[in-house]
This record gives C-alpha cells, sequence and structure tokens, in this order.
C-alpha cells in the first residue's frame, strides 16, 4: 500500500524515524533516438537528476527537485525538464516525455515490523530519499530474508503463528534498513548544494572516484546490502 497508508500507525503502535525533506521527485519516460545512454546522475542546481535506461529508445528520470521551485513552476516543469535532459545528454532534436508523476519526498524508517501475526512490508517499512536508488532494493533484501525465515520454520514442522518468525525478521533487518535509511539521508545531504563546501566536496568526490577499492566497495554495498 505504498508509504502513505494510514493503516499502518493502526498495526503497530511505535515511533518511527521521520523527515519531511521539502522536495518533490518529478518522474518521466524519455523516448530517445542516441545510440547509447548510460545510467548515470546530474547534480544539477536544481537538485540531482537521475537518468535510467530501460530499453533501446527509452530512459526514465527522476528529478529530485524543491517543493517551493517545483510549485512556483508547476505548468512549465515537463518543458523544463526536457530542456535540462537535452542540455546534459547534448541532444539537438526535439525529445518526448509522457508518463510524468510527482511524489513529495520523506523519510520514514518504522522501528517496530509486526504486531500479532501481522507484518509491514515495503515502503511502509522503510521510505527513503531515492538519491541511491536504493528503496526498492531493500524491499527485495527483506523478502529475501522472510522467505529464509519462513522456510527455515517449515523444514522444522512449526506452524508459523507458533514460531519466532516475525521476531526473526525484525531482529536480522532492523539495523541494515535504519543503516541504509540514514546513510541515503547523509548522503543526500551531502550532495545538497552549498557553496561554501561545494569545492571540498569536488575534492572529495575527484579522489574517491579514482580509488578503485572505495569504488568496488560501494558497488557490493549497493547490489547486495550489508549482510554480504
Ligand atoms: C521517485 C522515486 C524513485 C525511486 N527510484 C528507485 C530506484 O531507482 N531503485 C530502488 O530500488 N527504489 C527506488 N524507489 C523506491 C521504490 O519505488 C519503492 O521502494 C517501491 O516502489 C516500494 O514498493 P511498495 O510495493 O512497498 O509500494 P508502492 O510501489 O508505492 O506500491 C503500493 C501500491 O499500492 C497501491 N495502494 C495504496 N493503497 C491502496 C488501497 N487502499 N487499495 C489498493 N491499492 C492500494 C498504490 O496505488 C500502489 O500501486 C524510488 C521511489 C521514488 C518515489
Amino acid at each position: 500500500m505504498g508509504g502513505n497508508s494510514v493503516l499502518y500507525d493502526k498495526i503497530i503502535k511505535g515511533r518511527s524515524i521521520k523527515k519531511d525533506y521539502k522536495e518533490v521527485a518529478l518522474t518521466g519516460y524519455v523516448k530517445h533516438k542516441l545510440r547509447t545512454v548510460k545510467t548515470s546522475q546530474f547534480f544539477l542546481k536544481e537538485g540531482p537528476l537521475a537518468i535510467l535506461p530501460f530499453s533501446k529508445n527509452y530512459f526514465s528520470f527522476v528529478w529530485s527537485i524543491n517543493k517551493d521551485f517545483y510549485e512556483n513552476n508547476s505548468k512549465k516543469i515537463n518543458n523544463l525538464a526536457k530542456s535540462k535532459i537535452k542540455n546534459i545528454l547534448k541532444i539537438k532534436k526535439n525529445i518526448q516525455i509522457t508518463n510524468t508523476q510527482s511524489y513529495p519526498l520523506k523519510l520514514n524508517l518504522k522501528t517496530k515490523y509486526f504486531n500479532k501475526n501481522l507484518l509491514i512490508l515495503g515502503e511502509g517499512l522503510h521510505t527513503i530519499h531515492p538519491i541511491a536508488g536504493q528503496g526498492f532494493n531493500l524491499v527485495l533484501r527483506d523478502i529475501k530474508k522472510l522467505k529464509e525465515i519462513l522456510k527455515y520454520y517449515s523444514q522444522l514442522g512449526i506452524s508459523f503463528k507458533n514460531s519466532f518468525a516475525l521476531d526473526d525478521f525484525y531482529a536480522q533487518r532492523k539495523i541494515e534498513n535504519i543503516v541504509f535509511g540514514l546513510g541515503v539521508d547523509v548522503t543526500h545531504a551531502f550532495f545538497k548544494q552549498n557553496k561554501y563546501l561545494d569545492p571540498f566536496k569536488e575534492m572529495i568526490l575527484k579522489n574517491i572516484s579514482k580509488n578503485n577499492v572505495v569504488k568496488k566497495i560501494s558497488k557490493i554495498i549497493s547490489n547486495q546490502g550489508l549482510s554480504i
């Protein structure tokens, strides 16, 4: 049911780690005729714009922008996105943007996952900023772990109702979900424009991009999580 259902508060009573980024993610599909488009992210002054190819002539984009900027430009936001994309990819011809949608961006990390035999899964457990493209990865890792735990109890012949399956799931997933959620929050803060800190950030990023070990570790963590 996504991240915003009121049902979750009825299932679990407990505080969660919350933050309103006061940003909106504008998403859409772009049809193009370029030979190759690589998955990439551009840190524009209005906010990060990710390009995510999904077939030969299409890519999707995610542009995270300040809520006020979005509201002040809502009528021309698609055209603004179009000209930014044309500019960064050096496209001269017209491009088509379709399926545009917008999402308010929030951080919400639950500190309780279940009540009796009712478990929350997906965005309901952790809503994070899309800057690192990790939200659904966390959900998939949750599902993989839940499958392993349920298999373990069913092989012992213990009914799920009488098992510690949900306690085990909570214990084994909570730390990674919180560390990732907060890590993405720090990443978002790091990439926010700041005219005093930007020269230092550039230096740090240049050093990271030269360091193959750091790049390799960050790729492994993004792809496989912390329980590698
Ligand atoms: C802009 C953006 C970019 C993202 N990019 C990435 C990325 O690159 N990589 C990544 O790993 N993750 C990414 N994510 C995160 C990813 O989209 C979510 O983690 C994932 O969609 C969560 O799945 P979900 O099923 O929990 O919720 P959702 O995908 O939100 O699905 C919930 C569904 O339930 C439906 N629903 C709600 N209430 C009801 C109801 N009462 N009855 C019936 N249906 C209902 C909704 O309409 C919706 O279709 C991104 C998120 C955003 C907002």
